[in-house]
């Protein structure tokens, strides 16, 4: 069969980010503009400032992704990009450069949902085996879910508030550490031992998860011994939280595996760059002989790739979109289960 390029679009966010995936799973050709260092000043991401920077670096982001390629865009098979979910106005500079190309270049318009990504990251060095559990855990979700085959995927649960890659930002940030708080927070716990005694998150046998408590109950604490004076103990306090987090992660996991008896699992998202948390979760896999995998570090944070991956299955199945492609800010991995079961 005839090889299958497709040039990947992700702007759901703060990075403005372009690929040309071969077979769906080859990076051929990659760019990543983050933004971080402008929303690191405002503690979080800004979105008029996310949507209006996008728009300054799609062209140059297009141009030093067609150089990586070294071929021109009649090359490529199809043109795919995050239409959810994310931030309105930077989907909307994504999905606009995508269907300019596909109109110019006349390709088909793949329309990608932004968490599928992240699941199909995981093709790029290892191929998927169905079925599997997937835990995704990320700055806007939680969830642990069955990809029963390419086209067939079961909830099993979500975070019921916060995710928990929002609560490492909010942690962080309440003890001073810049945005994204995620990397800082692992690195300060690495420093300090898990000495505070913290709530312990849904002590229940679903699969859903709560963080809002947890992320309360230190926001609270930091507050309060600030007030009396009392010294906090930053890398004790991050190395408590961390370990709280991924221990209700773990324990979820492992009820899944345990009911479901499904032999593979696969990690995902920007928190599964963490190193706590991939070893805590090899672990259980290893207990229940589960095959583990998690993408490499450059493909669990947003990326143009991972889209060019979960367009991959879309290409073959022939499920092209039209030009009234619009965003779906908030169509999150359940709504867009419902909506292709
Ligand atoms: P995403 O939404 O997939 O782009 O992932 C971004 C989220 O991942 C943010 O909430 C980050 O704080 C979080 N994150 C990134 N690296 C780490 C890490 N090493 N440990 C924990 N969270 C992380
Ligand atoms: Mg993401």
């Amino acid at each position: 069969m005839k090889d299958i390029h497709i040039l990947a679009i992700e702007t759901s966010c703060d990075e403005t980010s372009m690929a040309i995936v071969k077979n769906g799973q080859e990076v051929e050709a990659l760019t990543i503009l983050s933004q971080m260092d402008t929303h690191a000043k405002y503690g979080g991401v800004v979105p008029e400032i996310a949507s209006r920077m996008h728009t300054e670096n799609i062209t140059i982001v297009l141009e030093e992704t067609i150089k990586k390629f070294g071929h021109s865009l009649n090359e490529v098979d199809a043109i795919s990009v995050t239409y959810a979910p994310g931030l309105l106005g930077s989907l909307l500079v994504g999905i606009e450069c995508a269907k300019t190309l596909a109109l110019v270049y006349n390709k088909p318009l793949i329309a990608v949902n932004h968490t599928m990504g992240h699941i199909y990251a995981n093709n790029i060095e290892h191929h998927i085996v169905y079925p599997t559990l997937a835990l995704i855990v990320s700055g806007g979700h939680t969830d642990l879910l069955i990809l029963k085959s390419e086209s067939e995927l079961e909830i099993l649960g979500s975070t019921i508030d916060d995710s928990v890659g929002e609560v490492f930002d909010k942690v962080a940030r309440v003890l001073g550490m810049p945005y994204p708080g995620g990397p800082n927070i692992e690195a300060s716990a690495l420093k300090g031992q898990n000495t505070y005694q913290l709530p312990k998150p849904m002590q229940d046998e679903t699969y859903n998860f709560s963080y809002s408590g947890l992320k309360s109950y230190i926001i609270n604490l930091v507050h309060n011994e600030r007030q009396r004076n009392n010294e906090i103990r930053i890398n004790d306090l991050a190395c408590s939280f961390q370990t709280t987090a991924v221990e209700e992660l773990t324990r979820k996991v492992e009820l899944a595996l345990k009911n479901t008896n499904i032999k593979n699992f696969i990690l995902a998202g920007g928190v599964s760059a963490n190193q706590f948390l991939r070893k805590e979760i090899q672990k259980v896999c290893a207990k229940y002989n589960v095959t583990f995998h998690v993408p490499n570090i450059l493909y669990c944070t947003d990326n143009a790739a991972m889209i060019g991956c979960a367009a991959y299955p879309l290409f073959k199945a022939q499920k092209f979109s039209d030009f009234t492609l619009n965003a779906k800010s908030s169509e999150n991995i359940r709504k867009y289960v419902e909506k292709n079961n």
